[in-house]
C-alpha cells in the first residue's frame, strides 16, 4: 500500500514478514525515514550516525533542532561505539531494564553527529522492548535516532493510523506493528555527571530505579523549565502533547474534580463552546452535556498511559473547543501521565473543596 509516497507495511507476523522489514532498514540505511512501533509510542527513525538523514527528522515533524533524539539500538553493545564510556552504573542499568522504556544520557562519542544531539556533548540511548523496532534496527545495521513520529507539539502517536494522520506523504515509510502497549515515552535518565536525575518522568517509575542505583532526583519543576534558557533536557521547554483544542487539567481529590468539572462543562456551554471532559471512570458517569472519554480507574496509571494519548486526538476528531482532563494521583506510572496532562494544558487549575466558587 503506498499513502502520498509514503510506503505501508503492515507487520502481522514478525517472521513471514520479514521482507518488509527488510525493505524499511535499507531505506534507514540509505539516509531515508521510516516510522516504526516501539512499546512506548511511534518513533520517526533515521540513521543516527548521518548527520543529514537525521535533518529530515526535524524537517518531517517542524521539530526545534536543538531539542537532542534518542538514538535506539538492538543491543548493549552497541552503546560502546556511541558513549565516550560505559560507566559500571550505565551498564548495571541497562542489564536491568533493557529492553525497556528507560532512556540513559551518557557522554558522546565522536562518532555521533551534532544533529542528533542539538550540539550537547551527551548522547540519549535505549533499547526499545518491541521485536519490530529492534529487527529493524538490526536490518539497517545502525542505530536509529527517533524521536515520536508526529507533529512537533501534537500529542505522540501509539498507532500507525495516528502516524499517516500527521506525517504520511512526509516521511518514506511506516511499519504497522498494532498499537503500543505503554503508550508513554521512556523515562530520561541522565546519568553523564555524578548524581542520576531524571530529566522526564516515563515507563520505568523512580520506585523501580531506586533499589538498583538508590536515590534519584527529579529535573527542576515544569515552569522552571520552561522558562530557563538551558534546561538539562533541551526538549523540556517546549509546549508538548496537545491537542487543538485547549486543555484544562483538574488536580485535587476525585470528588472535587467532578465537582469542579460539572460547574466548568455548565459555564463553557454558556460560552457556546463544545467540551470535552477526560474522566477517571469513578467519575465518568456523572457528567452530562460533554463528550466524555474516560481514561480508566484512577488507581491504574497503567490503563490511562495506554489510552491517553488516543483520546487527545480523538477529541480533535470530535472537534471540541475545550478539553477538561481530570488528574490522577502522581505516584508510579502516574507521574508521567500528569507531566504529559500538565504540559499538554493551558491550564492547571487545583480542584479544592473550598475553592469551588472561585473560578
Ligand atoms: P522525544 O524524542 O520527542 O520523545 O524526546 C526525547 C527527549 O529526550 C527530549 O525531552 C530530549 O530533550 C531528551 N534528550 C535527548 N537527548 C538528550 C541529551 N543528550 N541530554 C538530555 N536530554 C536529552
Ligand atoms: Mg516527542
Amino acid at each position: 500500500m503506498q499513502k502520498n509516497n509514503t510506503r505501508y507495511w503492515k507487520i502481522d507476523d514478525i517472521h513471514r514478514d520479514n521482507q518488509a522489514i527488510k525493505e524499511a532498514g535499507a531505506i534507514i540505511a540509505r539516509g531515508g525515514l521510516v516510522a516504526f512501533p516501539t512499546e512506548t509510542v511511534y518513533g520517526l527513525g533515521a540513521n543516527a550516525l548521518d548527520g543529514k538523514a537525521v535533518k529530515k527528522i526535524f524537517k518531517a515533524k517542524g521539530r526545534p533542532s536543538d531539542n537532542p533524539l534518542i538514538v535506539h539500538v538492538a543491543g548493549i553493545d552497541e552503546v560502546k561505539k556511541l558513549s565516550a564510556g560505559c560507566s559500571p552504573r550505565a551498564l548495571k542499568l541497562m542489564h536491568t531494564f533493557w529492553p525497556g522504556p528507560l532512556t540513559l544520557v551518557l557522554p558522546k562519542s565522536r562518532l555521533v553527529p551534532p544533529e542528533v544531539t542539538g550540539g550537547l556533548n551527551t548522547v540519549a540511548v535505549r533499547m526499545p522492548d518491541h521485536p519490530v523496532a529492534r529487527q529493524l534496527i538490526a536490518a539497517a545495521g545502525v542505530p536509529v535516532a527517533a524521536p515520536s513520529a508526529n507533529l512537533s507539539g501534537s500529542p505522540s502517536p501509539t498507532t500507525a493510523r495516528h502516524v499517516l494522520e500527521d506525517l504520511a506523504g512526509r516521511v518514506d515509510g511506516v511499519l504497522d506493528g498494532g498499537p503500543s502497549n505503554l503508550g508513554v515515552e521512556s523515562t530520561v535518565l541522565d546519568i553523564s555527571t555524578g548524581e542520576p536525575v531524571i530529566l522526564r518522568p516515563g515507563g520505568i517509575t523512580a520506585e523501580q530505579l531506586i533499589p538498583v542505583i538508590g536515590q534519584v532526583k527529579y529535573a527542576a519543576a515544569l515552569e522552571k523549565d520552561r522558562q530557563n534558557i538551558k534546561p538539562r533536557s533541551p526538549g523540556l521547554k517546549y509546549k508538548h502533547y496537545a491537542p487543538k483544542a485547549g486543555v484544562v487539567l483538574l488536580e485535587g481529590r476525585a470528588e472535587d474534580i467532578a465537582r469542579h468539572t460539572e460547574e466548568l462543562i455548565k459555564r463553557y456551554q454558556g460560552e457556546n463552546k463544545k467540551v470535552g471532559v477526560l474522566a477517571s471512570a469513578e467519575n465518568a458517569r456523572r457528567y452530562r452535556g460533554a463528550e466524555v472519554l474516560s481514561y480508566g480507574s484512577r488507581g491504574n496509571p497503567a490503563a490511562a498511559a495506554a489510552v491517553l494519548y488516543a483520546a487527545l486526538r480523538r477529541f480533535d476528531m470530535l472537534g471540541v473547543d475545550v478539553i477538561i482532563a481530570e488528574g490522577m494521583p502522581d505516584t508510579g506510572l502516574g507521574r508521567a501521565v500528569m507531566d504529559r496532562l500538565r504540559r499538554a494544558a493551558g491550564k492547571i487549575v487545583k480542584a479544592a473543596a473550598a475553592e469551588t466558587d472561585t473560578f
